[in-house]
């Protein structure tokens, strides 16, 4: 990957491709599957997948057409990414109600006003974070604890941080159900990182903030990596920022769309 220095926010143009694309891809992704539209807590104008009910016993076969269509079909060729996606039940992650609509192709509710992010997003993420399998990994905004299954598959431990409690509670809850040892959720403000178990291999926000937070690049590591989606409310970039010693370096993906990082390096509450 190319390394590039941020645009300006004014040099940005909505939807149009940056340097970092035609320079490479993060680890994990293929050129046109990185350079292709990111979306939503998603990605917008899919014609791939179809919304459908399933019955429990379908679920297998619905999570690997997830896996095959939705996400190495769509450029995510990171073997270790995709066996962490077939490996990991999304529709334990979900409300039971919808469970069946678990491997759609779409970000679903799951209370506070809060979504699990599209399964091609969380591939396309993880891709980009490429977590090594000693690594000890932060992710910022637990919500199902969905994503912090899948990094626990890849990496030594994670510490995931939510700040509606009650989240926190139910995914807390599915992780233990699942037998998953190796990841700690705490409640709190995530935009000041997690001090307590700095510095982190990894780390992954899971919400669009408005500027990389100073607080998240003092808890990297040296060689580590940050994954962030960053812009306005409406549309965010996904950014990944590398440290090595002192000095960091950024590269700029695609636009995406993400529920609001808030707190104290993110957005307001109450806005
Ligand atoms: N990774 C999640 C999953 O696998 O289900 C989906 C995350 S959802 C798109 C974003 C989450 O970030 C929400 O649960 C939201 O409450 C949380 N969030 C927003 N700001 C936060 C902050 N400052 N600290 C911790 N969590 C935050």
């Amino acid at each position: 990957m190319r390394n590039i220095s941020l645009p300006q926010r004014s040099q940005r143009t909505f939807w149009s491709p940056v340097k970092a694309h035609s320079a490479g891809a993060p680890a994990g992704f293929d050129r046109m599957g990185w350079a292709r539209r990111f979306c939503g807590t998603g990605f917008l104008g899919s014609d791939i997948g179809k919304d459908y009910k399933l019955k429990s016993m379908d679920l297998p076969d619905a999570r690997e057409r997830m896996v095959t269509v939705q996400v190495a079909g769509r450029g995510v060729r990171d073997a270790r990414v995709l066996a962490a996606m077939r490996e990991v039940p999304r529709h334990r992650f979900v409300p039971e109600a919808m469970a069946g609509d678990a491997y759609q192709d779409r970000p679903l509710p799951i209370g506070e006003g809060q979504t699990i992010s599209q399964p091609y997003m969380v591939a396309a993420m993880t891709a980009a974070l490429a977590p090594g399998a000693a690594d000890r990994v932060l992710e910022v905004g637990t919500g199902s604890g969905y994503q912090a299954a899948i990094l626990a598959r890849l990496a030594g431990s994670v510490v995931t941080i939510e700040r509606h409690a009650a989240l926190a509670a139910r995914a807390r809850a599915t992780i233990d159900a699942l037998g998953i040892a190796n990841i700690r959720v705490v409640v709190g403000d995530g935009s000041n990182g997690y001090p307590d178990e700095a510095p982190y291999d990894r780390i992954l926000v899971t919400a669009g903030a408005p500027a990389v937070p100073e607080s998240l690049k003092a808890q990297l590591a040296d060689g580590g990596r940050l994954v962030i989606p960053v812009g306005s409310e409406g549309l965010q970039h996904l950014i990944v920022v590398e440290r090595r010693a002192d000095a960091f370096t950024t590269s700029e993906g695609e636009g995406c769309v993400f529920v609001p990082l808030i707190g104290e390096h993110g957005w307001p509450a109450s806005r």
